[in-house]
């Protein structure tokens, strides 16, 4: 029979470790074929230690008495052969995708696997159009509001570091993860618990998942953004576009033609920076609900400072190290701040999509080679906090508002350089009037972030780094930049679905991915563009 094994310490060479003689002294007997299924570095021990989990055959059909064993399930064998059958059927009409990040590509590869020809309406451009209009954009040049490091193919996970984990552990993750692979991501992510690809990798991957999704019969049509939906007796049956046309002998794009698509179901997987394309949702009569949000700044040490905490006898081959911290205080029993989306021998990185605001994130290449590491320092905010920005009560634009006034008064200080604080002057109550260097491409300007963020996050950021020092010795140091604000992690509002996932007002209407609620990261997002597609696939004469 087969087992799953879990949380088997490898020591601190995984290639050096005997899987057979380590599972037979977990299990108490001899295996007959052990496999890796993942495996990840525990550098909270001393010295780091690598875990594994593992596939396990033994004979006979009892499962072992062991810590961390159980027999292999079904799901087990999903997220091993990533082999998820699809309901094949035959289209009335062909779906239309909105929006080419994670969630909608994925839609697309799931509804080509049954049987239907999506028709996917992206408003940036393909991913060899992105990389220059977004260095031009670090170099000085004007924002692109429809083709930048949030819009265009690939979404907001192309210009990132690629992390690919995700909390939710079911059978279509193996599915997302085999897709990735066949698209040409290195098949060890299959094995990594903390699998991450790289701007680089992500970049190289796209062209090869839209080779297979024209080849699937999806019709992939870039620079053309949806202004509205049309809904006719309480139906999606289409939407409005404007498409922005090349001029000729490689002009730039000037001329734009409107036009309506017709064809359904509508799959609106635009993401949680297409502030436009949710007020069209509203219009249309989509149903959405506020969200609680988390807010703060991009905190970025060098990486060295964050090598010696994690391995104080020297890093030695290790991978540059990370963390994931969380500060949660006495008598709560919810983290009021904690770090998010690390990124490793990265950078923070300028993600606005519109001239006259200021959004950070952070980004990384595949080596992970740079000096610097940065994490998202957040503190939650409850929906009460943005009522003020209410245009009538419950206005689930409220929380968008909210965000975009951080991110104008972010702009107004530094007009367009990012505003950046000491974390020694950040944690005495001072402004910077200097700062080191930092890696963010289009400048910084010393401040006090009080100016910028509310001031319960202020407390709470600065509460969260005491704390977190005495984790890291020197999170809390002169060598470490706050650099704000960190809007978007999480999407101000969802909107509202029916157990089969159409938007619980607007029938052939389905809301997918992050922007809609439903989603917080490249694979979860992948996860739910799959879900979305299997719910279309069940409907009748979809
Ligand atoms: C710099 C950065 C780094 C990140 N790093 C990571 C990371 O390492 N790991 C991780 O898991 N997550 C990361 N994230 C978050 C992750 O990218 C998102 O969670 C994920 O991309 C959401 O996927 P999505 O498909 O729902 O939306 P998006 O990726 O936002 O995609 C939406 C797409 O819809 C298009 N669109 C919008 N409006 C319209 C319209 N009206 N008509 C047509 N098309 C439209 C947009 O151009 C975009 O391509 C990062 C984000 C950023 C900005």
């Amino acid at each position: 029979m087969l087992l799953h094994l879990s949380n088997l310490a490898l020591g601190p060479d995984p290639e050096a470790a005997d899987l057979h003689a380590l599972v037979a002294l977990r299990i108490g007997r001899p295996p007959v074929a052990v496999s890796l299924l993942r495996k990840s570095l525990d550098a909270r021990a001393r010295p780091p230690v690598w875990r594994a989990t593992l596939c396990v055959e033994v004979q006979g059909d009892e499962v072992p008495e062991a810590p961390g064993v159980r027999a292999w399930s079904e799901r087990d064998e999903q997220r091993r052969s990533g082999v998820v059958p699809a309901v094949r059927k035959v289209w009335v009409r062909r779906p239309i995708i909105v929006g080419g990040g994670p969630a909608g590509l994925f839609c697309g590869l799931r509804l080509a696997e049954a049987g239907a020809s999506a028709i996917l309406l992206e408003r940036g451009g393909p991913v060899e159009d992105r990389i220059p209009a977004v260095n031009a954009y670090w170099r000085g040049k004007a924002l692109d509001p429809e083709n930048n490091i949030v819009f265009g193919e690939g979404g907001a996970g192309t210009f990132s570091d690629g992390k690919i984990y995700t909390r939710r552990r079911d059978g279509e993750l193996g599915w997302v993860f085999h897709r990735l692979v066949d698209a040409g991501a290195d098949p060890e992510i299959l094995n990594e618990s903390w699998a991450h690809l790289g701007t680089d990798k992500v970049r190289a991957i796209l062209p090869v998942l839209r080779r297979t999704l024209v080849s699937g019969g999806v019709d992939v049509r870039f620079h053309t953004r949806v202004d509205s939906f049309i809904v006719e007796d309480g139906e999606c049956v289409g939407v409005r576009v404007t498409r922005s046309v090349a001029g000729q002998d490689g002009e730039e794009r000037g001329r734009s033609e409107t036009e309506e698509i017709r064809g359904g179901p509508v799959v609106v997987a635009t993401g949680h920076s297409a502030r436009d394309t949710m007020e069209a949702l509203l219009a249309c009569g989509a149903a959405a609900e506020q969200r609680p949000i988390a807010i703060g700044a991009r905190i970025e040490h060098p990486q060295a400072v964050i090598d010696a905490a994690r391995y104080p006898t020297g890093r030695g081959d290790l991978p540059a190290a990370s963390y994931r911290l969380a500060f949660t205080p006495p008598g709560s029993s919810d983290a009021a701040a904690y770090t998010f989306c690390m990124c490793p021998g990265g950078l923070v990185v300028p993600a606005e999509e519109l001239h006259g605001l200021v959004v950070v994130n952070g980004m990384s290449f595949s080596t992970r080679m740079a000096r610097w590491a940065n994490s998202a320092l957040i503190v939650q905010v409850p929906v009460e906090a943005y009522r003020p920005h209410e245009r009538w009560p419950g206005d689930p634009m409220a929380g968008v508002a909210f965000q975009r006034s951080i991110e104008q008064a972010a702009f107004a200080i530094g007009a367009g350089a990012a505003p950046a604080q000491r974390v020694s002057d950040f944690l005495a109550g001072r402004g910077s009037t200097d700062l080191p260097q930092v890696s963010y491409p289009k400048g910084v300007v010393a401040t006090d972030l009080a100016g910028v963020l509310p001031s319960a996050v202020i407390v709470g950021m600065r509460e969260a780094i005491l704390h977190f020092d005495s984790e890291i010795p020197g999170f809390g140091g002169d060598a470490g930049v706050l650099i704000a604000p960190e809007t978007r992690t999480t999407a101000p509002l969802r909107f509202l679905r029916g157990a089969d996932l159409q938007s619980t007002t607007v029938r052939g209407l389905y809301p997918c991915g992050e922007g809609a609620g439903f989603a917080g990261g490249i694979i979860s997002a992948a996860l739910d563009g799959f879900r979305v597609a299997e719910a279309l696939a069940l409907v009748e004469n979809g």
